[in-house]
Parts: structure tokens; sequence; C-alpha cells
């Protein structure tokens, strides 16, 4: 496996938070917001819930109490003593935390959600793609917010389970495979373009032709990879902040992924093309593409 990059600068674009983004969030606020109790929420763009309406929504998350923060692939969810308020940032949400009134104006709020004790957590997103359920168990979790997610790829898929599922999508390309969410949760565009390279894997070949050594390799990769991520805080480019308002510093890690026209570390220029509808980076030389249609 090849290792990290020296530190890069990146362009700035509209990048989804991916697994790694959600998990810093998940671990700065869980300390944070246990055992508190939300007060009366402010809606500054209503159709930021998703479920129930608005209404019922204002008049339901008062007095409900945090008991702890959990997460399915970029689904991050605060369960409740009574229910789950689950949270997905698509592409440019921010959660941000706040002991009193905010320093200075959040651009773009959505949503706030303020507790008893004056603190509060302000949900920001300049495309207005992110959105929040409220739900009341782990049935209506299940079919409201979770219906298409697969199994977690960090915490709920071991290197047997990620074979066998392999095995069963033979035909599909792998980072499209791994780009969708139904397979395994928490991939996204950057992370899988690096696990990609690392395991000198082309974006486009079909798993069928992945031999065991390669798939385990790739399981690896993947873990090593997101772990990274998680360590480093996330990728920052133009939108992602974690809780405390502050930015990650993986996107000084990456090794392809928005390196376009750059040398890799081989020598051999970085190139992008579109695979599985998405911009994707890879090493022409070190992810060789096999003679397979
Ligand atoms: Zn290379």
């Amino acid at each position: 496996m090849r290792d990290f990059h020296p530190p890069v600068l990146l362009k700035g674009a509209a990048v989804m938070p991916e697994l790694p983004e959600v998990e810093t969030i998940r671990r700065e606020l869980e300390p944070l917001i246990s055992g508190k109790t939300f007060a009366d929420p402010l809606l500054q763009m209503p159709s930021t819930i998703e479920h129930p309406d608005s209404a019922e929504f204002i008049a339901s998350l008062s007095g409900r109490r945090v008991k702890n923060l959990s997460r399915k692939g970029k689904y991050l969810l605060i369960n409740l003593d009574r229910g789950v308020l689950a949270v997905h940032l698509r592409m440019t949400g921010n959660l941000t935390y706040y002991d009193g009134a905010p320093q200075q104006d959040i651009r773009f709020l959505r949503l706030t959600l303020p507790f008893t004790d004056g603190s509060a957590l302000y949900f920001s997103d300049m495309r207005r793609f992110g959105r929040v359920w409220l739900v009341e168990d782990e049935t209506e979790l299940k079919e409201l917010v979770l219906k298409r997610i697969g199994p977690d790829i960090i915490n709920d898929i071991d290197c047997e389970t990620f074979r066998q599922q392999l095995g069963s999508r033979g035909k599909s390309r792998i980072k499209a495979l791994l780009l969708d969410q139904g397979f395994a949760a928490g991939l996204g565009n950057i992370y899988t373009d690096e696990c990609l390279f690392r395991c000198g894997l082309h974006p486009r070949r079909r798993v069928q032709t992945l031999n065991s050594a390669e798939t385990e390799e790739l399981y690896r990769a993947i873990r090593d990879v997101l772990a990274k991520g998680i360590e480093h805080g996330g990728t920052t480019f133009r939108d992602y902040r974690n809780a405390r308002g502050a930015i990650g510093d993986f996107q000084s890690y990456l090794a392809v992924y928005g390196r376009k026209g750059e040398l890799c570390s081989c020598g051999s220029v970085i190139e992008k093309s579109v695979v599985a509808g998405r911009g994707t980076y890879y090493c022409p030389s070190c992810q060789a593409e096999l003679g397979e249609d």
C-alpha cells in the first residue's frame, strides 16, 4: 500500500461530507450535548425538516433529552430519551455548537436547535440539500430515514462479509459499487478515489476481476483511509466545518483527489475522468486499466 502524499493545496469545490467528516462531528458533539434537553426549535427554512411537518417538529422536539450520538454511513443520529433526531448534511450542511450566542452571524442558517441551558446547535447549509428527521423509534428510523442504506462500512462489515458482498455484485464497477450507499454506507467521492489509488485499482475495474488478495487489500485500505480521515478531523474544501466551526486537515494528505495534472509519486500525471457519474481522480500508471470491456 502506498503512503499518503506530502501536503498539497486544493482548489475549493463543494464536496459532500463523507463518513470521516460526520464521525468527527459525532465525536465532538457527543460530550457537548449529551444529557441536554431541547427547548423550542426555530425553523429559518422549514423545508429542512423532512419529517414530521414543521409544526409537529417544533411541538415534539421540545422537552426531549439527548442520550448519546451514533452514526450510520453519512447520517448523524442524535439518540433521544424518546426517538431519534437524524441529520444528513448532504452537499454543504454544517452543524455547529455554541455555549451562548454565536460571536458572529451564521451564514445560510436553516435551523436553530436551542437547549434549555442556553446553548444551541445551528444547522447552516448554503446549497439547502441537508435534511433533518425526528422519528419516534427504530422502526420509523429504518422506514423513513435509512430505508435504502446498507451496513456502515466501518462499524458493520468485517473482511469476510465484505468479500461475500463483493462476490454478489461481480459485474459492478468497483468505484460505482463503493459509492452505492445501499451496498455499504459511508464512502463518497473523495475517500473512494483515495482508497482505489492506495490499492492500485482502476476505478472502472469490474468487481469480479479482483482476486482474493486485492479484495483484502481494498478492505484494509478503506478502513485505513477512513481512520486517517477521522484522525485528521475530516477533509475541508470550501464548506465543511466540524462541530466547533473549525476546518479539518485531511485535504493535505490526499494522494490523487483534486490533483488533476499534478505528478503522482511514481512520476506520472494524475488524470481526471467521469466514472459512475462522478469526477474521478486516478494515476494511469499506478492504477492501470485492465483490458476488459
Ligand atoms: Zn502513480
